[in-house]
């Protein structure tokens, strides 16, 4: 089970994404801007949790939480999490 963080500052788009905590994401942003969210089973999970207790704009990180970046998906969702 993985551990996530969220970015602290939106981004250009006005979202604070959410990224797994393993070293591999080169979008992470600096280790002083990441809010720690605690393990969570996947991402969905994570994003949703982000967005009930400290972003309500907050989404999966286009590369490392990967099938919950909602707002890039290239058709429209049935569902959004959170
Ligand atoms: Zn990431």
């Amino acid at each position: 089970m993985p551990f996530y963080f969220v970015s602290k500052f939106a981004g250009p788009e006005g979202y604070h994404d959410v990224h797994v905590d393993d070293g591999s994401c080169d979008h992470a942003p600096e280790f002083i801007n990441r809010q720690p969210i605690g393990f969570h089973l996947s991402g969905p999970q994570a994003v949703r949790y982000a967005r009930k207790h400290f972003f309500a704009r907050a989404d999966g990180c286009h590369t490392c939480v990967r099938g919950c970046h909602t707002r890039a998906a290239p058709f429209p969702k049935t569902r959004r999490y959170g």
